[in-house]
């Protein structure tokens, strides 16, 4: 900044310091998915994901360094939960992302998903800020109709959003409509039972007027049969909801398989069938581990801090 003094330049280098966040590195996949490892001012990398699609350009980014809550299927609920991000280094992920966008297919970013590494309720405050950020005239300017929160299912700050009447979509990671089921996949649901989680969801509907949506990956031979099913069925009808149906993504290590086309569209017919609103969300960039479960740092910096 040459039309700063130089006085005043030395000045704002012993007083302060910016900590943007850098992309540390970038991969494509063949179906365009960009994934890019994020490099924060501490060393810990986190990563951030753009979708393409026909009508969309969405990023999916990360809220915590790791996750504390040790979901089964998510390669990063291996990673120990280092610390929260700020909102300021949430806001850069989406930055860096929508210049990759403009960059790389000269098109806008249009949608955000909270869905990448670490569960946004448990960073609340920041996540909320830096959604203010991005909707902010000041900032990108953004639609929150265009932003998403995923949750693995944290009732207490469900509840809370429906209280602070917030103007983003919220998604659950539901991925089985029982709690047996679901405890032994998402250990949150043992304190975040089912019940507890209708109770919050329609609170939350309620109080924003908005229909929340049900995240499923279905996993072969453990969540895929018509009775599984027929309990999602049960459970959306307790709650204004819709829901997209995930394929999984194998992840190294992991006990799970990917269903077959046959039971996935008899699944996804049984739900049709009972009048439910369902979208089946194709995987997108699974060559380069981008894919929903699969973000887990596996370059050496994020390898070098997680292991600290
Ligand atoms: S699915 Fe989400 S909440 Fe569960 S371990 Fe992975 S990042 Fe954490």
């Amino acid at each position: 900044m040459t039309n700063l003094s130089k006085p005043l330049r030395d000045k704002l280098n012993e007083h302060f310091v910016i900590n943007a966040v850098q992309i540390n590195e970038l991969q494509i996949s063949n179906d365009k998915t960009i994934k890019c490892a994020m490099r924060l001012h501490d060393g810990f990398v986190v990563e951030s994901v753009l979708i393409p699609s026909d009508k969309r350009m969405t990023a999916c980014i990360s809220s915590q360094v790791g996750c504390s809550l040790t979901c089964k299927f998510c390669a990063t609920g291996k990673l120990k939960r280092m610390r929260n991000l700020n909102a300021d280094e949430i806001f850069d992920q989406v930055v860096l992302i929508r210049d990759q966008v403009k960059e790389k297919y000269n098109t806008p970013l249009t949608n955000i998903v909270y869905m990448g590494m670490g569960e946004p309720l448990l960073n609340y405050a920041e996540v909320l800020l830096s959604v203010e950020k991005i909707t902010s005239p000041k900032g990108l300017g953004m639609s929150p109709q265009r932003i998403t929160v995923s949750t693995a299912g944290v009732s207490k700050m469900i509840q809370k959003l429906g209280d602070d009447k917030v103007k983003f979509n919220l998604a659950l990671s539901l991925h089985a409509a029982n709690d047996e089921k679901r405890n032994s996949i998402m250990p949150v649901n043992e304190t975040n039972t089912l019940d507890n989680l209708a109770d919050s969801l329609n609170y939350f509907s309620d109080k924003t007027g908005t229909r929340v949506t049900f995240e499923y990956i279905v996993f072969k031979d453990f969540n895929d049969s018509i009775k599984d099913a027929q309990e999602l069925v049960d459970f959306s009808r307790r709650v204004k909801s819709k829901i997209n149906i995930i394929e999984y993504n194998p992840i190294d290590g992991g006990e799970f398989a990917q269903t077959t086309t046959i039971r996935l569209n008899a699944f996804t017919a049984h739900l049709e069938k009972n009048g439910i609103i369902v979208n089946v969300r194709k995987s997108r960039g699974k060559d380069i581990d981008a894919a929903c479960g699969q973000l887990a740092n596996k370059n050496k910096l994020a390898a070098t801090n997680f292991t600290n």
